[in-house]
């Protein structure tokens, strides 16, 4: 059976909103969604390993990548650079694979234009209140980083009306449920059912 095009995702949330956490357990348990893994010039987090969570590059080496077109949407966010492989996505894509970046507006805006078939997803906190206090249990950040990123949170939230659905992370299960629900539906769509049951369709049709 020849595959059909995977679905290209983009969620984008405001730093401290649990995008990272729930997009994990959604690909934890859907084995046919992967998520792209972006190149970024910022350190290392404590936790964090390099070629999973993150490619990380030198400014040098993000730039030469870039100069060469290697990048199919970059930006930079809280003055580091981040940029999602071409290679990979158009690759993965074709083999069939759904696919998620989690990447921020910009990065959105450029790739909504390049491929206007991918769906996009926002996830928010509850409450500004909740959103500083999240940033606030981190606890690897300092107070004067928390309050700029609390601005940069506000400033990213305002874009929401960008996207395709929007997901209040208040409970975590609940949000992914409705992460689950939104690929599910898109799964469910007429022309990828027909693949799938291309078999099915053809003998109720006899
Ligand atoms: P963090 O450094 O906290 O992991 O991510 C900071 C911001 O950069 C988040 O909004 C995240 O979605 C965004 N980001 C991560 N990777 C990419 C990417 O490849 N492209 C773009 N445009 N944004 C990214």
């Amino acid at each position: 059976m020849t595959a059909t095009p995977g679905t290209l995702y983009i969620v984008s949330a405001p730093s401290g909103a649990g995008k990272t956490s729930l997009v994990k357990a959604l690909v934890d348990a859907e084995p046919n969604i992967s998520v792209s893994i972006s190149h970024t010039t910022r350190g290392m987090r404590p936790g964090e390993v390099d070629g999973l969570n993150y490619h990380f590059v030198s400014r040098e080496e993000f730039v030469h990548m870039l100069d060469h077109g290697d990048f199919l949407e970059h930006a930079e966010v809280f003055g580091n650079l981040y940029g999602t492989s071409q290679r990979w996505v158009l690759q993965a894509l074709a083999d069939g694979h759904d696919l998620i970046l989690e990447i921020d507006w910009q990065g959105a805006q450029q790739v909504r234009h390049l491929m206007p078939q991918a769906k996009s997803i926002f996830i928010l906190p509850p409450s500004q209140h909740a959103l500083r206090h999240r940033l606030n249990n981190r606890g690897q950040d300092s107070d004067e980083i928390i309050d700029r990123r609390m601005r940069e949170a506000v400033s990213e939230m305002s874009h929401y009306v960008e996207y395709d659905y929007l997901v209040i992370n208040d409970d975590f299960a609940t949000a992914l449920d409705d992460l689950k629900a939104i690929f599910r539906a898109n799964q469910l769509r007429q022309g990828s059912q027909q693949v799938r049951h291309g078999a099915l369709l053809a003998s109720l049709l006899a």
